[in-house]
């Protein structure tokens, strides 16, 4: 009898790591990948953090053994979240008014947060930005819900089209999700204001809406604490929100999976019933977050040195960011390229929409080894001072025709 798979379809290749895959097999040394999502140093690797290899070593010494954990994860990690993305003093904190649990990275926590709105809010529709992350309209599509865009990018400006966005959120339904960029918007790079983020404050509550705060790089725009921003606005509105944040990049611990899912109710009496069913979701699911990633970021941010350390080295990642943005843009002038790249200045975090076509994309991978997302997109973050020369003369050439 034929095989139960016999009629299964080869699903659409992942388009990123499809373009990983081009490059690990491009034989040019020169080559350099500039689709990538993640933070290299200055010689091409990713790096292991200094404070994270002193709470490993402590935490190999230590053996410990390897117990389930609460389903929500352990306190302290759960607690060094809060303090991150709310600040120590916040009266939310205090008052009890925040659910948060440790969830497999940032796409877990998203996850977690979508089949629970799924469960909480069974007709509603979901907002993502017009580009977002390629993963949010899969992820909340694969809950159940339909998701639809609100406009965001402006390609003659290269930043956001705000007043069509703010047109867009007074125009949505009660009950509607809008998943939001709490910093480094990626794809773009393009970012709110402080008071366009009052603005979509307000629009959130006068429309009735559900703000869903995507936080995954938290540190790489402009510090911790004003990268929080957005958090801090809505914390002051009185709303109800949801926030899915991510170490992945801020601790360079990728592969571990850390992140968490945080949920601002408006009691500690809610939060108890909250947490109870956000529980569910998880026991239904994973049952309970691996100890490893948590544990070793639970100790950098609870030990007053290696929380130094780590904010030490973060500051070290974003400043060499911004160096190679100012590094290309000054290149690229040296180059004698006539159109205005300060943009690329402006833009925060690890990614730039440079403006460049797909068709000039394809030339810089078939004439240059050079490989970044037909989109435009590049990440900044695999610039560093070997190629960042090479980089600034190819795409000098391929925007002079
Ligand atoms: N959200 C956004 C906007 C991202 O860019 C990413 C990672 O690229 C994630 C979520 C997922 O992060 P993680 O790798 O922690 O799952």
């Amino acid at each position: 009898s034929a095989s139960i798979f016999a009629a299964v379809e080869m699903a659409p290749r992942d388009p990123i790591l499809g373009l990983n895959e081009a490059f690990a097999a491009d034989t040019r040394a020169e080559k350099v990948n500039l689709g990538v999502g993640v933070y290299y140093d200055d010689n091409g690797k990713i790096p292991l953090l200094a404070a994270v290899r002193a709470a490993e070593k402590a935490r190999l010494e230590a053996m410990p053994a390897r117990g389930y954990q609460p389903i929500e994860g352990a306190v302290a990690y759960n607690t060094g979240v809060q303090n991150l993305l709310f600040g120590k003093d916040s009266a939310l904190l205090a008052n009890g008014q925040v659910v948060t649990i440790e969830a497999l990275g940032g796409t877990g926590a998203l996850k977690v947060g979508a089949d629970y709105l799924k469960r909480l809010l069974p007709g509603s529709t979901v907002y993502i930005s017009d580009p977002s992350w390629e993963n949010h309209r899969a992820l909340f599509e694969s809950a159940g819900f339909p998701v639809e865009t609100y406009p965001y990018y402006e390609a003659s400006t290269r930043g956001v089209d705000f007043a069509a966005m703010k047109a867009k959120l007074e125009s949505l339904p009660a009950g509607a999700i809008v998943v939001l960029h709490a910093c480094c918007h990626n794809p773009t790079g393009a970012d709110l204001s402080d008071t366009q983020w009052d603005d979509v404050v307000a629009a959130c509550r006068s429309r009735g809406l559900i703000p869903f705060l995507d936080m995954a790089y938290q540190g790489f725009a402009d510090g911790i604490e004003a990268d929080a921003v957005a958090v801090r606005a809505f914390s002051a509105s009185g709303l109800q929100f949801f926030i899915s944040s991510s170490f992945s990049k801020s601790f360079s611990l990728y592969g571990e999976r850390v992140g968490a899912l945080s949920v601002v109710t408006s009691s500690k009496e809610e939060s108890g019933r909250v947490l109870s069913q956000i529980k569910r979701v998880i026991r239904t699911n994973y049952s309970n977050p691996p100890t490893h990633g948590g544990a070793v970021v639970a100790a950098v941010l609870n030990s007053p040195e290696l929380r130094q350390q780590w904010e030490d080295e973060l500051a070290g990642m974003r400043d060499r960011i911004r160096a190679m943005r100012t590094g290309l843009v000054e290149a690229l002038k040296a180059e004698g390229v006539a159109q205005d790249f300060s943009f690329v200045i402006k833009q925060r975090g690890m990614f730039s929409y440079t403006g460049l076509s797909a068709a000039q994309v394809e030339r810089l991978k078939n004439e240059f080894g050079i490989y970044a997302v037909s989109t435009g997109r590049i990440c900044l973050a695999a610039l560093n001072n070997k190629n960042l020369g090479y980089v600034a003369k190819a795409i000098a050439a391929v925007v002079k025709g």
